[in-house]
């Protein structure tokens, strides 16, 4: 089970087994009502323990990247609690609803209250100030998730453009914050003087603090770094320009890892691995960018030598780190720029681990493949190049093959999704023992 499923699957468990706690579902005998309340609360509950996770998340805490294994994966668990907690919110919804649409088909099972309050109990003042809160919270709640689906919806629609998408997402702080209120007034007061009231209330304090870190910009703020552009190289055939950015406060980075470049004010930051070594003299840092997409597409033309450029970072674990004798290193396309810094720091050192790179490229750049073998020569790494113009992917079988130890040298990856998926079944399904290494160069 890899670590996004697992931190899923725990903290999901948790909070279930500390509402079971103090809350049942398994009424004997059956009560209907009760059952239903109840229902709505745990619904509830797991759909907002979900939000707050992903809010969390979304201020990107360097510590949890690290036990991750990496931002790309933040975001793969923020994408997937996101997903959780819009499930939830759908039966939660539901579930607050049944009561109403089945007492308008005359069934009579009518709720005195969703939000549960005890009966013959004398009212404390702290009830008294919830129950005043109940049917607001119950209107702003029901609004709150309409939007929750239209947001996390455009989310999911890798159709909508990212750039409209980050504008539009940053939203969701400002829904998170109407159902802390919804959560508050609406959760069964019992609750709060049992774990899962203490839990909830350390959720939406973190929750609401996390959202205004999202709402006032202040995510990442330490890692930003100003830097101004040194020179501006281009790959012609390959649609591909390398920029060398030079930031005197730049606290340093492992081969592998990758920056948020920021060109221009109105445009978001763009995630960029660094392809360069860390050089603390120079502090040159070099970064390779393809035209993708809508705004990388026309890059080139917008950047001079001598612009000043936002740097965050650097993030990811994407950094060779491992005692294996042997690695094999794959690569498609511009999903050699982490490779490019790991071979440039082989080259200084004196590489004694066994390193087969395997890289493909559709019309390779004349230049761009005369230094890699000229760096791949003096970092001592088995270099097998793949002109897709001309040859054939790479797949499985071509590695099997050429590596004699394939089964037990660690694995790698960097390039389109497929590539690396097709790869990674046939190395798996033959018998590779060692771990498959995959960066993401994606965000959603
Ligand atoms: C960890 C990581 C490392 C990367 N390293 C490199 C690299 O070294 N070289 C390189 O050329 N590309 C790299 N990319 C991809 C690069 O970030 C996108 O190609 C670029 O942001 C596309 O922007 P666009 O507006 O031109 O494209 P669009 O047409 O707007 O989008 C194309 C795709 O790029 C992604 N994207 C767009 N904007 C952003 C953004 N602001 N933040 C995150 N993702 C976005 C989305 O998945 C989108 O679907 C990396 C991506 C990630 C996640």
């Amino acid at each position: 089970m890899n670590k996004i499923k697992l931190a899923l699957g725990v903290s999901i468990t948790f909070i279930t087994i500390i509402w079971f706690l103090t809350n049942t579902l398994l009424y004997i005998p059956f009560d209907s009502n009760l059952f239903t309340k109840s229902l709505a609360q745990y619904t509830g509950i797991i759909a907002f323990s979900a939000m707050t996770f992903s809010m969390l998340l979304a201020t990107r805490p360097i510590l949890i990247e690290r036990r991750l294994g990496g931002l790309d994966k933040i975001y793969r668990l923020h994408k997937w609690l996101g997903i959780v907690a819009f499930s939830f919110s759908i039966m939660h919804w539901l579930v607050s609803k049944l009561p109403e649409w089945w007492s308008h088909l005359d069934k009579i099972i009518i709720l005195d209250s969703i939000s549960g309050a005890t009966d013959n109990v004398e009212p404390s003042t702290f009830s008294e100030f919830l129950e005043s809160l109940e049917s607001t919270a119950l209107l702003v709640g029901e609004y709150s998730f309409y939007l929750t689906v239209l947001f996390l919806t455009m989310a999911l629609l890798k159709k909508i453009p990212y750039r409209f998408f980050a504008k539009t997402h940053i939203a969701m702080a400002v829904i998170y914050l109407v159902l802390v209120y919804h959560s508050f007034a609406l959760m069964y007061i019992d609750y709060w003087t049992e774990p899962i009231g203490i839990i909830m209330a350390i959720m939406m304090i973190a929750g609401t603090v996390s959202s205004f870190i999202v709402l006032f910009g202040q995510v990442g703020k330490k890692q930003k770094y100003e830097g101004s552009i040194q020179s501006i190289n281009t790959y012609p055939d390959m649609n591909m320009l390398k920029l060398i950015v030079k930031s005197d406060k730049w606290k340093g980075h492992n081969e592998g890892q990758f920056a948020f470049l920021k060109f221009e004010k109105k445009e978001p930051h763009h995630p960029f691995t660094i392809s360069s070594a860390w050089d603390k003299k120079t502090k040159n840092i070099s970064f390779t960018i393809k035209a993708l997409g809508g705004y990388t597409n026309n890059l080139a033309n917008k950047l001079k030598i001598g612009d000043s450029i936002i740097l965050e970072g650097a993030y990811g674990n994407f950094t060779f780190n491992d005692n294996k004798e042997s690695q094999i290193w794959i690569a498609g396309g511009v999903g050699i720029t982490p490779f490019l810094a790991r071979m440039e720091r082989l080259a200084q050192l004196d590489n004694k681990q066994k390193i087969d790179f395997f890289y493909s490229a559709f019309k390779l750049d004349a230049n761009l493949k005369k230094k890699l073998e000229q760096v791949s020569a003096e970092a001592n790494i088995n270099l097998h190049l793949f002109d897709t113009s001309k040859s054939a992917l790479i797949s499985g079988e071509h590695i099997r093959n050429a590596v004699s130890d394939w089964e037990s040298a660690s694995v790698w990856f960097c390039g389109p999704s497929k590539m690396g998926k097709s790869i990674k079944k046939d190395l798996k399904g033959n018998g590779l023992h060692s771990k498959f290494h995959q960066e993401l160069f994606e965000m959603r």
